[in-house]
């Protein structure tokens, strides 16, 4: 989770304060507050998230010399905005990256949501993975919370089996 990217160097808070106008850095703040950002990814350093809000807007931005470009599949974001789309991913990139460490017991959790995900085609449920620890339905409850609050995972808010791996392979634990 430590590889240098250029975002480090250009998107900060004040960056985000700075492009986004009118209600829009409000509205991102709490859409990042209600985990309406669904899914983040950093591929070929664009980054990629899901909003979901009236409906659910596709976001990516990417860096440009020492500025931010950044797209929105939202009206106002097709318009050239920062939108408050943008600002969520930006928090949540933020975010996920002030949280980049884990202890043992998450890096075990983190291992199996990857293999069982690749195993079986879809995402462990908090009963999957509540039988595979041996541990009591408030214990997994937490654990995901946790997780998710670290911005290890992501979820789809009231839905089952939506849990998504934030991170790569490479940044964790053998499944002891
Ligand atoms: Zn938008």
């Amino acid at each position: 989770m430590n590889q240098p990217t250029p975002f480090a160097h250009v998107l900060h808070e004040a960056t985000i304060a700075k492009l986004a106008r009118g209600p829009a850095l409000a509205r991102g703040q709490a859409y990042f507050a209600e985990r309406r950002v669904t899914s983040l990814s950093l591929v070929s350093g664009r980054l990629f998230g899901a909003v979901v809000g009236t409906k659910r807007y596709e976001t990516t931005i990417w860096v440009t010399g020492d500025r931010l470009g950044y797209v929105c599949s939202c009206p106002s974001g097709s318009d050239g905005n920062f939108c408050k789309h943008c600002v969520a991913v930006a928090i949540a990139w933020l975010e996920s990256q002030k949280a980049q460490t884990y202890t043992p017991k998450q890096g075990q959790y983190l291992a199996y949501i990857y293999y069982y995900t690749k195993l079986n085609g879809r995402p462990p449920s908090e009963a999957d993975m509540q039988a595979y620890f041996g541990v009591s339905p408030p214990v997994v409850h937490e654990m995901v919370k946790a997780l998710e609050n670290r911005g290890f995972i992501a979820r789809t808010p009231r839905t089952a089996r939506s849990i998504r791996l934030l991170l790569e392979r490479s940044q964790l634990p053998d499944l002891e």
